[in-house]
């Protein structure tokens, strides 16, 4: 169907602008083609400050390419989760949400993810493939299309690590926040790693305005290595050491990522070793009760269970009186499949 003709939406402008030069058209119909992308015009028909001639030419060497819901789920608190479906088969999720200071979108970097956590529905089969940039930037123009609302912040968070697919991601984050993309804020823009370290002081130098957090979810290397496989390549201390360079080149704070896994993590002698190697940095520590998956085990075999909110609690307020900003995180969506990656695992059964 689509033989030999180009898919405009994984183009940047400046490569759109490549390609008006390549037919013989001014390179600035690049960036008016890019303003309507990202508008959610997916005909060229719609594109109506381009000429009838160029619009048809185009239409016979290129084509607009977009992600197909193949299945949504609704919350009663206005969480919209999508699995979009991609050209080549593969699915992907994406959970939009409401919040107080407007609508938030989750978005995925990589179909399945090769970390392999063992507490993730998204490690448990690998990875299938990275996600181009105009793939991850879909998932934000699509939902926008399929709630009939305007997205102001951005999370990657979805599936997949995005630091193992960092040239797509820094440049899908360079056209949601280019004004003739999303036009989204850096601010507004958030992007949480497992902790591969090299790119975090990458991520700081490339985009020092926006946001990262970092999925921690133990103090200890002993403890980390028995759910995280990722810290034996960069250990706990490192990885700590790495963030407090971050603060300290961008002035930003990072948010710790620690899903409470009952008697796990959350036992007092965990906790005041968190507070230990947290003391004195510039960061937030967002608790979340571990949302339990199928066969969730450490890679000793043991099972994992959710702490309970009253532990995230208690916890949250412990770490408050060490001085450490701590919160609960509000759980959007519990009636639906909400955890990461857990709808896409569902329906590839
Ligand atoms: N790969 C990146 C981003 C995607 S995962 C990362 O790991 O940071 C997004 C967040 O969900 C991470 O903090 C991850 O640790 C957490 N997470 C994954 N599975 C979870 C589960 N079952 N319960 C609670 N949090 C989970
Ligand atoms: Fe990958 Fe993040 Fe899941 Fe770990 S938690 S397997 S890094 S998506």
């Amino acid at each position: 169907m689509d033989e030999g003709r180009t898919d405009i939406k994984l183009l940047s402008k400046s490569e759109l602008q490549d390609l008006m030069n390549d037919i013989g058209e001014k390179p600035f119909r690049g960036k008016q083609i890019f303003k309507w992308i990202y508008k959610g015009v997916d005909d060229f028909a719609e594109m109506t400050d381009l000429s009838s001639a160029l619009r048809s030419k185009l239409a016979q060497k290129a084509y607009i390419g977009r992600l197909k819901v193949e299945d949504k789920q609704e919350s009663e608190d206005g969480t919209v989760k999508f699995l979009y479906r991609l050209n080549d088969g593969n699915c992907i999720e994406t959970v939009f949400m409401k919040y107080r200071y407007g609508n938030s979108i989750c978005v995925s970097s990589q179909a399945g993810c090769r970390m392999g956590c063992t507490f993730c529905a998204s490690g448990k089969y690998g990875l299938s493939r990275d996600l181009y940039a105009g793939e991850i930037a879909d998932q934000i123009i699509q939902t926008e299309k399929n709630t009939g609302q305007k997205i102001g912040h951005v999370v990657v968070m979805g599936t997949g690590e995005p630091f193992d697919n960092y040239d797509n991601v820094s440049e899908f984050i360079r056209r949601i926040n280019d004004r003739d993309g999303s036009g989204i804020g850096m601010r507004n823009i958030t992007v949480s790693t497992s902790g591969i370290i090299p790119v975090i002081d990458r991520f700081g130098r490339d985009f020092p305005q926006a946001g990262l957090a970092v999925s921690l979810h133990a103090p200890t290397d002993e403890l980390r290595n028995r759910t995280m496989p990722v810290n034996r390549k960069y250990p706990v201390e490192e990885l700590i050491k790495a963030c407090r360079k971050y603060t300290g080149d961008t002035g930003r704070r990072i948010t710790f990522e620690y899903a409470v896994i009952n008697g796990f993590n959350d036992t007092d002698h965990y906790i005041g070793l968190l507070a230990e190697l947290l003391k004195g940095m510039l960061c937030h520590v967002n608790l979340i009760p571990l949302n339990e998956i199928e066969d969730g085990r450490d890679l000793e075999g043991n099972d994992l269970h959710a702490g309970s909110r009253k532990r995230a609690g208690e916890i949250a307020e412990y770490l408050e009186k060490q001085g450490i900003p701590a919160t609960v995180r509000r759980s959007l969506g519990r009636d639906i499949d909400a955890a990461c990656g857990q709808l896409r695992l569902r329906k590839s059964k």
